[in-house]
């Protein structure tokens, strides 16, 4: 791939579009942006380049298609589409079919497809995207990086749930894990950053964001990761409640008279900070809110602290050693409180923060946050981005 190459990166939700063109040459995006509101009224596309520069226009129709073909418009017009080399798409769920990124072609969309029982939301999102893609731009390369991927290499008994074998082999019920490009992001981060050896080393990685899971890197591979065949497992999220004894569900459906779909809606949407703090699913207004005494936006981030915590203890024992937590995402990267909270729960295992290194680390900073006797924890800025564009590139430069 030559130096003026350029990957676009295509995420497809089921109502919006994100897109940033990366830069082969030092990974940056040379315009990225949002298409919001698709299949909604008043459909809208907004471009930003590298100056910070924002433009936005509203969608002829409001679909996929018309935002794709804007935005193909708009590369082309500032001379950038020739230079697109390739295009990776984010896609949710790969299964037990996908372990890692692929080149795309008619038995790839296939198997997507059948995926979708999965993932019912995502990945016929994902494939709208990747099947309008293919009609607007035939001769270029595009590839599919899963979310799933990098969680592959779990054992059995961390992938296992403890139900009737019979559900795993007739309907894939299994734990898959999610966020898998932004720890394989960190995880290889870390290696550089603190000259670890490949063939020894283990990592704990906090991916905290709207949606938040650990992983538990060994010598590069995942060996635990806290999200389960569905996104919903594990930590505490903006709306989901993650890890929750089935029979209070059951009781609520009984209790209430709810549906399936009803619960399963309230656990994904209305829970996790949202519906323990009545107030806002977003980090930074509970801690404002807590910050003046407001006692359930309080509680929440309690909440996710002791269950963050927990589920890091936990991932810790499929490690043979500890060379590093790493905090990542929205409120790893900023709250220097959820690191503070996490970081002196597991005083237990010997880690101790500095104080002072942790109020300095936010926006984006990589740094480690840690005394110096201590295990290493640190903030690393996660880039899914920039991870599906080395994959897109390198599978297309092989092909
Ligand atoms: P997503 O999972 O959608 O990619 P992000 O990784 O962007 O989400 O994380 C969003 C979360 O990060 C929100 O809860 C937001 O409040 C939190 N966040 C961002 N900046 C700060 C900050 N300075 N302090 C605390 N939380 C923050």
């Amino acid at each position: 791939m030559s130096i003026a190459s350029l990957v676009l990166v295509i995420n497809c939700g089921s109502s919006s579009l994100k897109f940033s063109l990366i830069s082969f040459t030092d990974g940056e995006p040379v315009l990225s942006g949002l298409a919001e509101k698709l299949g909604l009224d008043e459909a809208s596309i907004t471009f930003k380049d590298q100056a910070g520069n924002k433009y936005s226009q509203t969608l002829p129709e409001s679909s996929h298609l018309s935002a794709l073909k804007i935005l193909f418009n708009e590369l082309n017009q500032r001379q950038l589409l020739p230079a697109v080399k390739a295009i990776g798409h984010r896609v949710a769920h790969g299964g037990s079919e996908f372990k890692q990124s692929v080149a795309i072609n008619s038995d790839v969309i296939e198997k997507i497809r059948a995926l979708s029982v999965l993932a019912p939301l995502h990945n016929p999102a994902n494939l709208v995207g990747i099947e309008a893609t293919m009609v607007l731009l035939p001769d270029v390369a595009q590839v599919a990086v899963f979310d799933t991927a990098f969680h592959q290499t779990l054992a059995p008994e961390a992938y296992t749930y403890a139900i009737p074998l019979e559900y795993q082999e007739r309907y894939q019920v299994r734990r898959y894990g999610f966020h898998g490009t932004s720890h394989r992001y960190i995880a290889a981060e870390a290696l550089t950053a603190f000259d670890l050896n490949p063939a020894d080393h283990g990592i704990l990685i906090a991916h905290l964001g709207n949606g938040s899971s650990v992983c538990a890197v060994k010598n590069g591979k995942s060996v635990d990761t806290s999200m389960g065949m569905t996104p919903l497992e594990g930590l505490v999220m903006g709306t989901r409640c993650g890890d929750l004894d089935f029979g209070a569900a059951a009781y609520i459906a009984s209790s209430t008279g709810q549906s399936i779909e009803s619960l399963y809606k309230m656990v994904n949407n209305q829970s996790g900070l949202y519906g323990l703090s009545g107030l806002s699913s977003d980090c930074r207004t509970l801690q404002e809110a807590r910050s003046q005494g407001h006692a359930r936006a309080t509680l929440a981030i309690d909440v996710m602290v002791h269950r963050l915590t927990r589920h890091l203890g936990g991932h810790l024992t499929s490690l043979h050693r500890l060379d590093a937590l790493i905090f990542t995402g929205g409120i790893g990267e900023n709250s220097s409180l959820v690191r503070e909270l996490t970081v002196k729960r597991l005083g237990v295992f010997g880690l101790q923060l500095d104080e002072e290194k942790n109020q300095q680390a936010f926006g984006g900073r990589s740094c480690v946050i840690s005394k110096a006797n201590s295990p290493l924890v640190a903030v690393l800025s996660t880039n899914e981005e920039k991870m599906i564009a080395m994959d897109a590139a390198a599978i297309t430069s092989a092909l």
